[in-house]
């Protein structure tokens, strides 16, 4: 591609709500455009990228058995009510009517829409398993679009599900899934982690993985063990901390103090000169609508999953003001689990403490000397809280719990017989009777990929693009357009390396040296030949866009080394 008619411009600055760096040089390298607020135009640039990485997926998804179609974006929602998802996926789900007055939803996912084609499709176990895929536009009303590509509301998104006659088939569809994950991202350059994921009431043990490219703007946290391989999502994590009652010999009884206007634990410590971890923080939520209180240590979080999880019901919200007074007769910063008449359920690190300071159930009091067991009942105990930094691994003896940040780039899930069951999706098997076809599904996150290796591989100057994924293999840079013998040989380059199936993108445009370089830079191509003032002795220099390094070489020994490069990736 000669660059003086190339559909792109690149911007000296990004808008200023461009917050995160991906978004930012995407816009600057030209690109993407924005349209709307979470939606975006590919520029060849962009779209070449895109490709690349779809090209990847498809690779590894025939080579692991999956086949390819492609069904509709809009799908009626009856069939979103048939699976009882019409209501719980709420104003994500963009809803719209046909000329007849029918309501259509753009789809921002396609499990309701599989599971009816192969319940049409597939009347016999003969024909099973089978994993099929798309590469398709998606559509989510998100609450907060941002960072450019990492949360659009269109979207590109690789979704496959699997169909299996038996629970040991939708392991191996679900390892098979996994296996190609692994080397899908390792072949767009992406550093991932494969996380454990909170499967909600389906899916069960191990049901469900994400895959998480390490980030600092990623939004979700991850517990990794700095020992052995376990790594978790925040919201699934667990510690590897005991579970049992620590009893001690003597605690005197309980007090209850004045503390005027002291409502937060951070408050509370600060007044009474105490660590936060001598607090026992009790929280009231509204659980199905009705109040249940949680006991956490004061420097721990409460995790709103695992909690409903255990309590198993639909809605959860933390209680506000008028419930907390009815249910304890405190306002907020001032509530406590002694002598509460609703259920109260203790965090297994509150059991650890031999007694601790807590709300007083009235205004500006608080009690000391409370002694889990003694005072208050532990009979709901469990895990409720976050992991923090620094917790044991539960997986082995001497590893710690470490935090970090991720953006989920994939997801592969055991969804079992949810939607089959819902949809009345069934085959005969091998003795005629009826089964219930058993599902997986697997996402990727296709153009949130694009975002992704911008946020690991860039630096001060632009976007440094992984050889697989890059738009242009080698950006061929003549200094001076008006130097015949600049010209001549950057040609005769452009030219060769089309020839051997290189992809060469020739700055052929009348511009200073400083101001190609900079683009050049920006776009983040990986291999750059510089045609300077040596052309003439059949010398150009070879620059290594991530390291900078510059090597003058003759014309074929930079192709030579381009080939390599380009065939090493
Ligand atoms: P998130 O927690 O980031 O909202 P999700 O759990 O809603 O993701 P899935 O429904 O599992 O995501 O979708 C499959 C994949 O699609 C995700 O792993 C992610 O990579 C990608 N994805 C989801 N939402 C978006 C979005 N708004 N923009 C871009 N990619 C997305
Ligand atoms: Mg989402």
């Amino acid at each position: 591609m000669r660059q003086s008619a190339l559909f792109s411009n690149t911007l000296r600055e990004a808008p200023s709500d461009a917050e995160a760096a991906s978004h930012q040089f995407m816009l600057r390298g030209g690109f993407i455009r924005q349209l709307a607020a979470g939606i975006y135009s590919y520029l060849p640039l962009g779209l070449r990228v895109l490709h690349k990485i779809e090209h990847i997926i498809r690779q590894e998804l025939e080579h692991a058995g999956a086949q390819e179609l492609l069904m509709p974006a809009l799908q009626p929602t009856e069939l979103w009510k048939e699976s009882g998802r019409y209501s719980v996926y709420g104003p994500e789900l963009m809803r719209l009517k046909d000329r007849h007055n029918r309501e259509f939803a753009l789809g921002p996912t396609h499990e309701e829409v599989i599971t009816s084609l192969v319940k049409n499709e597939i009347n016999s176990y003969r024909k099973l398993p089978v994993t099929l895929f798309q590469i398709q536009t998606k559509f989510r009303d998100e609450r907060r679009p941002r960072y450019g590509l990492l949360r659009g509301r269109e979207f590109m998104m690789k979704d496959a599900y699997s169909f299996d006659a038996s629970w040991e088939g939708l392991d191996r569809s679900y390892k098979a899934m996994y296996e190609a994950y692994v080397r899908i991202f390792q072949r767009c350059g992406l550093v991932v982690k494969a996380v454990e994921a909170d499967a909600g009431a389906i899916g069960g043990e191990g049901g469900t993985h994400e895959f998480m490219a390490l980030a600092d703007i990623g939004e979700d946290t991850i517990a990794t063990c700095n020992a052995c391989a376990y790594a978790a999502n925040l919201e699934k994590a667990h510690s590897g901390s005991s579970s049992e009652r620590r009893v001690s010999a003597q605690h005197g009884t309980v007090q209850k103090i004045e503390t005027p206007d002291v409502r937060t634990v951070e408050q509370l410590a600060q007044y009474l000169a105490i660590s936060s971890q001598a607090v026992m923080k009790t929280l009231i939520y509204a659980a199905d609508g009705k109040p249940i209180a949680v006991v956490v240590r004061g420097d721990h979080e409460v995790n709103e999953i695992k909690l409903q999880n255990h309590l198993g019901v639909e809605t959860l919200e933390l209680a506000d003001a008028q419930t907390t007074k009815a249910a304890t007769g405190a306002p907020i910063g001032f509530v406590g689990p002694v002598g509460l008449n609703i259920p109260v359920l203790v965090d297994f690190a509150v059991l650890q403490m031999e007694a601790g300071v807590c709300g007083g159930n009235e205004v500006d009091a608080h009690y000391t000397n409370v002694v889990p067991g003694r005072d208050f009942s532990v009979e709901q105990a469990g895990d409720f809280r976050n992991v923090t930094a620094g917790d044991p691994c539960p997986h082995c003896a001497e590893g710690e719990l470490q935090l970090m940040k991720g953006i989920e780039v994939g997801h592969v899930f055991k969804l079992g017989t949810k939607y089959s069951e819902a949809l009345g999706a069934r085959y005969l098997d091998a003795n005629g009777r009826e089964q219930t076809f058993i599902m997986g599904c697997y996402g990727i996150g296709v153009s949130r990929i694009l975002s992704a290796i911008v946020e690991q591989s860039h630096d001060g100057r632009g976007i440094i693009w992984p050889q697989a994924v890059a738009p242009y293999h080698v950006h061929v840079i003549p200094v001076s357009v008006k130097d015949e013998a600049q010209m001549r040989i950057a040609h005769e380059l452009y030219g060769l390396l089309r020839s051997r199936g290189i992809e060469a993108l020739l700055d052929d445009r009348d511009e200073r040296a400083g101001v190609k370089f900079n683009d050049s830079d920006l776009m983040g191509i990986p291999v750059r030949i510089v045609v300077g003032k040596d052309a003439g002795n059949g010398q150009v220099e070879y620059v290594d866009r991530r390291s900078n390094e510059k090597q003058a070489l003759l014309l074929d020994d930079a192709i030579a080394r381009i080939l390599a490069n380009v065939e090493g990736a």
